[in-house]
């Protein structure tokens, strides 16, 4: 494997958007991070560049079948002026069960969290001030040899790049409306789901705009097989708060295995709450809400931490979560969750990574 990062700074740095005028993933930071992949010589040349366009072949093979992977996570600036990112450990070796999935070969975890920290650190002052707001980290891998073969391709560039980003939700921590999808799916088993390549997020717009046209926020999305039992709310996972108890779909093979999700079910753990993982059928969870027992559902993930689920929509029946407004353990661990993210709070299961 390779022992040296590279280094070339940018001498032409760009003005830096307004904080409160992020939005997300529209601004990119001076600096990217890449490395080469050869079958020959494994990953190679690994470099920090000014941020910019790349050249690829026509060919590549990314562009014909989509051998893509892609992580996401964020770094923070804490109130003693520290830069930490968050269970960056469990992103990068989902990066690598995706990889194996899709197979492409594997980074070495180490030597990859060394340089994303380095990246972070070069661009520091696009860590954005503000409450809601952060550096998103979006590392990712694409297949570059000229080929039109359908086999794995033999060459690969590993690339990293920054976005400073607000809100993943206009509505913030505001609850949502969501449409339960019921024709298109997001994943089956044995397929692909369970990792993050680009080709699931192709498949699901189709279903976003349709939702979003009827006035939704985002879809509920059902099993593949028969369109019965819940797995994912937009790209989030999902929990439910039934009579007490708090139930999110088991990891049945066709659901991304958050690192929100799994840092939601230990908080949650800690707190002494019940946390069932198991299949859950959309029937059952109106049921519960037509008997009163319904008490909250939220989706997680990297981008809007929490987002309280206000209202479900199947067919023409349409039920309404917490009253519409956030639930109190939604409430709880958005505020939990964010301050140790920004080191706010004692990180008592040693989730900050210090860059
Ligand atoms: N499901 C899907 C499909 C996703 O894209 C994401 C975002 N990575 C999540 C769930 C949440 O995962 P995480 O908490 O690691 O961001």
């Amino acid at each position: 494997m390779m022992s040296e990062l590279k280094i070339n700074l940018s001498d032409n740095r760009k003005d830096k958007p307004a904080s409160d005028k992020l939005g997300f993933g529209k601004y990119f930071t001076d600096h990217m991070f890449i490395m080469d992949y050869t079958d020959e010589n494994g990953w190679h040349d690994a470099r920090i560049v000014p941020y910019g366009p790349i050249a690829l072949d026509p060919s590549a093979m990314v562009l014909h079948y989509g051998q893509e992977v892609f992580e996401g996570m964020k770094a923070y600036r804490t109130p003693q002026e520290e830069i930490v990112m968050f269970r960056p450990d469990m992103n990068l070796q989902r990066l690598n069960n995706s990889c194996e999935r899709m197979s492409m070969p594997q980074v070495d975890t180490q030597f990859v969290l060394e340089a994303i920290a380095k990246l972070v650190e070069i661009d520091q002052e696009w860590i954005p001030d503000g409450e809601e707001n952060a550096l998103y980290i979006r590392p990712f891998m694409i297949a570059t040899e000229p080929a039109l073969g359908v086999r794995a391709s033999k060459e690969y560039k590993f690339m990293v790049i920054l976005s400073p980003v607000g809100a993943y939700y206009p509505e913030g921590i505001h609850p949502v409306s969501i449409y339960v999808e019921q024709q298109f799916v997001r994943a089956v088993r044995g397929g692909t789901g369970e990792v993050k390549t680009s080709g699931n997020y192709a498949s699901g717009i189709k279903a976003q705009e349709v939702a979003k046209t009827k006035g939704f926020s985002q879809v509920l999305w059902l099993d593949g097989k028969e369109h019965k039992y819940i797995e994912e709310v937009g790209s989030m996972n999902v929990f439910f708060k039934v009579n007490g108890e708090i139930i999110t779909p088991a990891l049945t093979g066709s659901i991304l295995p958050g690192v929100t999700r799994d840092s939601v079910i230990t908080l949650l753990q800690d707190w002494g709450y019940p946390v069932i993982e198991r299949v859950i059928s959309v029937e059952e969870l109106f049921e519960a809400s037509a008997q009163g027992l319904l008490e909250e559902a939220f989706g997680t993930g990297t981008a809007a931490v929490i987002s309280p689920i206000g209202s479900l929509s199947l067919g023409d029946l349409n039920i309404e979560i917490s009253g519409g407004k956030t639930g109190e353990l939604s409430q709880r661990l958005y505020d939990t969750i964010t301050a140790l993210q920004r080191g706010q709070l004692e990180d008592s299961h040693n989730w900050a990574f210090k860059v």
